[in-house]
């Protein structure tokens, strides 16, 4: 999307935006204590098995509403925590409201797997297996649970420590997904070795589907290399019956978009009827 001119009234806060530094500066302030002050919670956005129409999972997204300001994206929050060091304890935020919705879940006898999106600061952290490990444990939830997103361009930083990490995770337990897949140039045979297993279509391919041939054949390309190397293909951003129509032919295995369902609350999932994928009513 193309950016705004100005940026410069306070109305406005889409993910493209350009935030002026003075803005920025507000922001980082007032993002300073947010989770103690309560104005931090994920949202959730089903992935849906292509074949059943079930909800098999859940991204967990980071939402913030600010007291005069309301709802700010994460585009526009997230590269300014990052830019000013609060990305790491954000993060642990997010780690930890994870494991805590998915042990709550799990003792309404709901069992699903949870996505986070990780940012490029947390996976430089030499103790982010332990931070993970620890969450899990505290709320006695199994590591298979957890799918960590990175996107590909920090998957593909070619650094010892990111490698390191990211086969740590593996052992972990924690499943890896390529967040945004297709906007970066990364051979599958070394996201293979990184142990991935899973691969995000980004939205903008998606988007185009339907009016594109080589949008189409770019993810017809992926889903079978991905196939080839044992990886589960996600796409993001479903929108239309076309574009799903095109993905369930293609054999992309999970989708996920408005189409289906918007990230939201907990509560609302549950009032949706959007975890109903408890084993009873998987077997009806
Ligand atoms: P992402 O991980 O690629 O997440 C997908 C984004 O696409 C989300 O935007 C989601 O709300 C939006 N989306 C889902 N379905 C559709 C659709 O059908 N159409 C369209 N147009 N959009 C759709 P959101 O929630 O604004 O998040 C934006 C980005 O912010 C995320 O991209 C992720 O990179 C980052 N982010 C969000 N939460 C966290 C977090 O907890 N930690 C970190 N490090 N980054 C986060
Ligand atoms: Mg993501
Ligand atoms: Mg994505
Ligand atoms: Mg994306």
């Amino acid at each position: 999307a193309a950016k705004r001119a100005g940026g410069s009234t306070y109305t406005v806060f889409e993910p493209q935006m350009h935030v002026d530094a003075r803005r920025q500066m507000e922001l980082q302030q007032a993002l300073r204590g947010a989770a103690e002050r309560g104005e931090l919670a994920l949202h959730y956005q089903p992935k849906i098995d292509s074949q059943s129409g079930r909800t098999l999972g859940l991204e967990a997204l980071l939402r913030w509403t600010h007291p005069q300001l309301g709802a700010v994206s994460p585009g526009v929050f997230i590269p300014i925590a990052e830019r000013f060091g609060l990305i790491i304890a954000i993060g642990d935020w997010v780690i930890e409201q994870a494991c805590r919705q998915l042990a709550a879940w799990a003792r309404e006898g709901i069992t699903l797997c949870v996505a986070i999106n990780l940012s490029a600061h947390q996976l430089r952290l030499p103790d982010l297996i332990e931070r993970l490990r620890q969450a899990l444990q505290r709320h006695g939830v199994a590591a298979r649970q957890l799918i960590c997103e990175i996107t590909e361009t920090v998957a593909m930083e070619d650094t010892e420590a990111t490698e390191r990490t990211l086969q740590q995770l593996g052992e972990l337990g924690v499943e890896l997904s390529i967040d945004d897949f297709g906007t970066g140039y990364s051979s599958l045979a070394y996201l293979r070795k990184l142990r991935v297993q899973q691969l995000k279509i980004d939205h903008g391919f998606v988007r185009d589907l339907a009016d594109s041939a080589d949008a189409r054949a770019v993810v017809s390309a992926v889903v079978q290399l991905a196939h080839a190397l044992g990886l589960r293909v996600v796409a993001e951003g479903v929108e239309t019956p076309e574009q799903r129509a095109i993905l369930v032919d293609m054999g992309c295995d999970e989708l996920q978009g408005f189409y289906f369902a918007k990230p939201m609350s907990a509560q609302a999932l549950a009032s949706a009827g959007l975890l109903d994928c408890s084993p009873e009513s998987r077997n009806q």
